[in-house]
């Protein structure tokens, strides 16, 4: 690994986060709890998309070229410093290319002459904490861990509400409130976010509503960046509210409760018990939190508790063999089964950026789960980060056809 690769923020680094979504903002929110400055990055656009295709070879995936669009934004202002700054961007271990990502960017910045860049690669390896300092360590993945299934579950009470709401722009106004309140608890190190959840839900359920008008629930499953950017998917939830539905998008802890559960399982497998010991504290960690935030906003949001990492595993068995490792098809199908036999949605989407190995293999397998479950309502929609009315199109017909079967 090259040396400007880390694994362990430095405190005398900034740290620069792409804002993939806004649990991106709680990345930073903990990592500023543990006294690394940090910052996320401005939501990406047009620019980033098309920087990051001009310094790349474009056969990448377009996670990537909009990450490394932004990175190059920042290195191209005034009075950045590339000895002072780190990049954020996680990997993974496994098949998917996800995990190249780290080590390609540094080949471009050196490219560019910005050498002294430095990257910050948490990893699944260590099961995305720092490889070294251990308390700090511990400190960020708890805090990073309540923000994020915090986030989750405003989402989904953002969701359950808007294509409701009568006045316009009520909810996203408490959505953004409350996302700024979790955001300076958790910066200022307090993980005690629980009564704040439940003044945010209090807020939620004041936004004046009208339920009468029926509206279909449209499951969005995928590639994690695509299906949480707004940028990427082109806003793909309010695109279903606009055409008379209810979106709801699988939330981004599955990915970490995911990669925990591969953690205790490959450790239990290769006869290393004290991992698998670390792995399974932090599988019921995990699990706790999930459990008592999405317990304040039961009977309110769709689908408050996520289900267990063995239920959705043995849903995608069936389909595909789960010890593949390729976890974004993994969890789009064991999730996408789940939808559908609970009758959590209508219909369901599956996204995936243009090439996506593992989002192509949910496309494959997508005729069978439809056959499977009665000619399930189902999309395919792959973004190659061009706006299109043509997707649109697809997305209203969809629509349409959704409401026609119900
Ligand atoms: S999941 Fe798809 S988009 Fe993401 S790195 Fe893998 S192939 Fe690329």
């Amino acid at each position: 690994m090259s040396k400007h690769i880390t694994t362990t923020p430095k405190k005398q680094k900034r740290i620069y986060i792409p804002y993939m979504c806004d649990h991106s903002r709680m990345l930073a929110a903990a990592l500023r709890a543990c006294g690394v400055e940090a910052e996320v990055l401005p939501f990406p656009d047009q620019e980033s998309i098309e920087l990051g295709r001009r310094y790349s070879s474009g056969k990448e995936c377009l996670p990537m070229g909009i990450t490394l669009g932004d990175f190059i934004k920042k290195i191209r202002e005034p009075g950045f410093s590339p000895g002072d700054s780190t990049f954020f961007m996680p990997s993974a271990d496994g098949p998917c290319r996800f995990g190249q990502y780290a080590s390609l960017q540094r080949l471009i910045f050196e490219e560019l002459g910005h050498k002294d860049v430095e990257i910050l690669s948490l990893n699944t390896i260590d099961s995305y904490g720092f490889a070294n300092n251990k308390s700090d360590s511990k400190t960020f993945k708890k805090l990073a861990w309540k923000g994020i299934v915090a986030v989750d579950t405003m989402e989904k009470a953002l969701w359950y509400t808007r294509p409701y709401e009568l006045n316009i722009g009520d909810t996203d106004k408490v959505y953004d409130e409350s996302l700024k309140r979790i955001d300076e608890t958790i910066s200022a190190g307090n993980g005690h976010i629980e009564p704040i959840l439940k003044d945010i839900l209090a807020k939620f359920k004041g936004i004046p509503v009208d339920r009468s008008r029926k509206r279909p629930v449209i499951g969005v499953i995928g590639e994690i960046f695509v299906r949480a950017n707004k940028l990427s998917n082109q806003d793909i939830v309010r695109r279903i509210e606009e055409f008379g539905g209810e979106g709801y998008i699988s939330p981004i802890s599955e990915w970490f409760m995911y990669t925990t559960y591969l953690f205790w399982k490959t450790a239990l497998h290769d006869r290393k018990y004290l991992d698998f010991i670390k792995g399974k504290i932090e599988d019921l960690y995990q699990g706790r939190v999930e459990h008592n935030i999405a317990s304040i906003f039961e009977g309110f949001v769709r689908a408050a508790h996520e289900p267990p990492m063995e239920e959705i595993m043995s849903n995608c068995a069936p389909y595909l063999n789960c010890s593949a490792h390729s976890g974004e098809a993994v969890l789009g199908i064991g999730k996408a089964v789940d939808m559908i036999r609970n009758n959590k949605v209508s219909g369901i989407i599956n996204i995936l950026p243009f090439s996506c190995m593992p989002g192509l293999i949910v496309t494959a397998i997508s005729k069978k789960i439809r056959e499977d479950h009665k000619a399930f309502p189902w999309l395919n929609i792959d973004y190659d980060g061009t706006a299109g009315g043509n997707i649109w199109t697809r997305l209203e017909a969809f629509l349409y056809q959704v409401k026609e079967s119900a």
